[in-house]
């Protein structure tokens, strides 16, 4: 079944690149300031109030950002399919819906606002593990590791690659996009399954370089060329000829939830089977 490519083609949903990039901003902007107002608008930590905290660092790990206190705290958040975090100054008219507002991070010159979060929780810098233990090593972190990335994709090795790729669990970071970006560049179909990988080394490092290349953010580009409507090889293009060889890209449904759309060249990405002949 063909979905519609509005579903999740929108461009901007929130992949490690962009976390990084956003959790960067929240950093220069609040590092170092004493937060002097803050509001959680999630019940559990409606009473939370951390005003008087410094805050220490904002660092990115996959998908989620922690801010964290010198009083030990740290506020973490998802984005999630299309959550974002603004930065304004006082008296600015703050972006979107106030319903949609899910925590305010306020300081003396800065003030950042978390719109349409998945998630949003205020812990103890050191219960950080119990909500990220989870993740494998971050595709954009200090603690990439290829080779246990590569180790844990080869463990789930009846599970479709596209699949694999966006497991977190695997490594932090990848999102839709990226799956089906790098399958293209690597000429394999998402649905091959990852034992019939001829190169699951060589997957990773492709997805680690294409999101290096994207990780200050703005328009993704995995194509070389940056203009509006170029960047992308495969992603959001269901329909429209292929850059490399002009056949219809195709898309389909792959993994659970929402706007878990993969798009394919049939041509360029043989399906299961054909590519391990064609690689040897
Ligand atoms: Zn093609």
């Amino acid at each position: 079944m063909l979905h519609g490519d509005s579903i999740s083609d929108d461009g901007v949903m929130a992949e490690g690149d962009t976390v990084f990039a956003t959790a960067v901003r929240l950093h220069e902007a609040l590092a170092g300031r004493i937060l002097t107002r803050t509001d959680f608008r999630v019940p559990r930590f409606a009473t939370a109030d951390l005003s008087g905290q410094v805050v220490r660092e904002v660092v990115p790990r996959g998908k989620h950002i922690l801010v964290r206190t010198d009083g030990e705290v740290s506020v973490h958040s998802h984005l999630g399919m299309d959550g974002a975090w603004g930065l304004y100054e006082p008296g600015d008219r703050w972006r979107g819906r106030s319903l949609e507002v899910r925590g305010v991070l306020e300081t003396e010159r800065r003030i950042a606002v978390g719109h349409r979060l998945r998630r949003l929780d205020v812990l103890r810098t050191s219960a950080e593990p119990a909500v990220l233990g989870h993740l494998g090593p971050d595709v954009l972190g200090p603690d990439w590791d290829a080779a246990e990335v590569t180790r844990r994709l080869i463990a789930s090795s009846g599970r479709e690659v596209g699949d694999a790729l966006i497991d977190q669990s695997v490594m932090a970071g990848p999102g839709n996009v990226y799956r089906s970006e790098v399958c293209f560049l690597a000429g394999i179909d998402p649905r091959l399954v990852v034992t019939d990988l001829a190169d699951p080394r060589g997957l990773v490092d492709l997805m680690k370089s294409l999101m290096e290349r994207n990780r200050g953010g703005g328009r993704r580009v995995t194509t070389d060329d940056p203009r509006r409507g170029y960047e992308l090889w495969v992603y959001g293009r269901r329909g429209r000829p292929c850059r490399r060889c002009g056949s219809p890209i195709r898309s389909f449904m792959q993994g659970d939830g929402a706007g878990r759309v993969a798009y394919v060249c049939p041509r360029c990405q043989p399906a299961v089977g054909a590519a391990l002949r064609a690689g040897g």
